[in-house]
């Protein structure tokens, strides 16, 4: 996807107040298909690519994350950590992973080239630049919630793939191929966007919180709903993650009671 592409989306969700995929469907029916193939798509696919999705445990490229590794050392010894940050500078990897594999982490699977990081992206993985990759599952009729990587705002998996934005503008995609233990990372329930209780189906009527929905995959509980900042220095007193996801409702041309 183009950033073009994406500003159109964008353009058309703030018109429409549509969420993600249905804005993003009625953009790519009008480009006739300039959007590119959808994520993942039935398309043709070149050998080696094929062979990636193979060793990476994945059937199609929506569940791929493909980008360049940070130059960042780790490790307990500041030495070592700064060699290997001063390597990864000037000699990038890059790479492409699944939930349960990674070309840096697995010994058989071949490194690939930032060419190759290119033409993932143009056959449907996700870019890391640009994406947020949540890697849910189903277990036991659960569902899962995960942080925004910018706003710290939850997200709620739901029950099968999709990609979305955050209420604070970050592109997100959910993939269900997260490891089981990795499942137990993220939060399992559907909760508010920002304070995290739970969002419950009660059938017997006992007060069902109504709060609102920012979009399909964000819900805001009644008591953070009260607690939104009507003037901007109640803006400004926020803690900043919080504030860049208000100030993205605020401007975004939502439903914000402002
Ligand atoms: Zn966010
Ligand atoms: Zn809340």
């Amino acid at each position: 996807m183009g950033s073009k592409f994406k500003e159109l989306v964008r353009a058309r969700m703030a018109k429409t107040n549509e969420g993600w995929q249905t804005a993003e469907r009625h953009v790519r029916a009008q480009a006739g298909g300039a959007g590119g193939p959808p994520p993942g798509g039935g398309s043709a696919q070149e050998p080696w690519i094929a062979e990636l999705l193979k060793q990476l445990h994945l059937s199609t490229t929506f569940g791929m994350l493909v980008g360049r590794v940070p130059a960042t050392g780790a490790g307990v010894n500041f030495a070592l950590a700064q060699a290997q940050a001063n390597e990864l500078a000037t000699h990038p990897v890059y790479f492409a992973e699944s939930g349960s594999a990674s070309t840096t982490i697995t010994g058989d699977l071949t490194a690939i080239t930032r060419d190759q990081v290119s033409a993932l992206v143009r056959a449907g993985a996700a870019n890391a630049d640009e994406v947020q990759m949540i890697r849910s599952g189903n277990y036991e009729g659960t569902t899962f919630s995960e942080r925004c990587e910018s706003c710290e705002g939850w997200i709620w998996c739901g029950d099968g793939e999709h990609e979305g934005a955050c209420v604070c503008g970050q592109l997100y995609r959910v993939s269900f191929d997260a490891m089981l233990g990795e499942l137990f990372s993220l939060r399992g329930f559907h909760c508010c966007v920002d304070c995290g209780v739970e969002w419950k189906l009660d059938p017997a009527g006992a007060g069902l919180d109504p709060g609102r929905n920012w979009n399909e995959w964000q819900w805001q509980c009644q008591k953070c709903m009260d607690i939104t900042p009507k003037t901007p220095e109640q803006l400004e007193a926020m803690h900043p993650f919080k504030r860049r996801r208000y100030r993205a409702m605020m401007m975004g041309g939502q439903q914000a009671p402002l």
